[in-house]
């Protein structure tokens, strides 16, 4: 037993020892081998391929959970700045948030009021989710309320703030819920919610768009160096019963590929809110984010804006109707079920492309 023990193991120790040195000797062929190949050919680099990211299933949106923080926000009075009510929804937000992830970022700011002497004191807030990500994407809305229905028919309510539950309200109300559907179910890219404040503050016809958009410029003023998402999708007024979303010109100026990305997938969805028969142009929150380099794709009901709808249940735009009766949980449910879709499965599998 002893000797033939030992005989097996000096037999198998020799078969070992001509594996290793065939090994080595394939090793070394390898290797010269390797190095010819290079010499002959003197082959560029080959740029790196980046695999696209592997999609997930999709959460299901809560449209009902949406509307109702719509209709909470209207109910707390217009959130316009330096008020309680701003003060409050910043709370609630923050609230909402940090259950859902801890990376809660909050942004306070100061910028000149009306009148001269006036200072406003403003908050941003950015809820980010998948932090180590580098494939980002910025979702943006904001949260104030404008302080001055300028709008409205009755030119005595002009200096009255409007209720903003479309216009501030809706886009938040669907943020919200992306946040709690992250929360149990981690997006596959990186995503950051962009609550922004100030952007409805300014009057056009004393200083143009200086007042306008604050939260977002202050953001690109003071984002980190190597922050840099690869589009952002902004919301705005995404709520009314009878919603028109069209290509904005200035999306597309900045980066056609990102609004085709998110029509086409709207158009996979059959989402009846969604076409692309003709683009409107606005003015809006994306502007500051297109200038800093950041792609932007504005998701606006344009017709809105100037009333330019022949619909009369469409004319509330800074007006003291800017009230839930006109808003769906429909349309509210087709915003959130597009962003989920392109979070968890268009934009994951589109990432080498895009
Ligand atoms: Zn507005």
């Amino acid at each position: 037993m002893k000797d033939e023990n030992m005989t097996e193991k000096r037999k198998t120790g020799w078969i070992f020892q001509l594996i290793s040195i065939i090994f080595c000797l394939s090793l070394i062929i390898g290797c010269s081998k390797k190095k010819d190949e290079t010499s002959e050919e003197e082959k560029p680099a080959a740029a790196p391929v980046i695999p696209a990211i592997p999609a997930q299933p999709v959460p299901s949106f809560n449209a009902d959970q949406a509307f109702a923080d719509m209709k909470t926000q209207v109910a707390d009075g217009p959130r316009v700045p330096n008020t309680a009510a701003h003060e409050k929804v910043v709370h609630w937000l923050y609230d909402q948030l940090i259950t859902c992830t801890q990376n809660v970022n909050i942004q306070t700011f100061r910028f000149p009021g009306y009148p001269n002497g006036d200072t406003l004191h403003l908050t941003n807030v950015i809820a980010s989710f998948n932090p180590s990500a580098t494939w980002r994407v910025l979702i943006v809305t904001h949260f104030d309320s404008r302080p001055w229905a300028d709008e409205d028919p009755d030119s005595l309510k002009h200096d009255k703030p409007i209720p903003a539950a479309n216009d501030g309200a809706s886009g938040v109300g669907v943020m919200l819920e992306l946040a709690r559907l992250m929360k149990d179910s981690m997006p596959p890219i990186g995503v950051d919610l962009f609550f922004d404040d100030g952007e409805d503050y300014g009057k056009f016809d004393i200083d143009k768009l200086d007042r306008y958009f604050l939260g977002v410029k202050h953001f690109v003023r003071t984002k980190p160096a190597g922050y840099a998402p690869r589009f952002a999708i902004l919301l705005d007024m995404v709520g009314d019963t009878n919603a028109d979303f069209e290509p904005e010109y200035n999306s597309v100026q900045s980066g056609l590929t990102y609004v085709n990305e998110v029509w086409n997938t709207a158009k996979s969805l059959k989402l009846k809110h969604f076409n692309n028969l003709r683009q409107t142009n606005i003015e809006d929150d994306h502007l500051p984010l297109i200038e800093a380099g950041i792609p932007s794709v504005d998701i606006i009901d344009g017709d809105l804006v100037g009333h330019q709808s022949s619909d009369p249940n469409r004319k509330y735009w800074h007006t003291l109707d800017d009230l839930p009766k006109h808003l769906s949980r429909e349309t509210m449910g087709e915003v959130g079920k597009l962003l989920l879709t392109l979070i968890y499965q268009q934009l994951p599998q589109d990432v080498p492309k895009l």
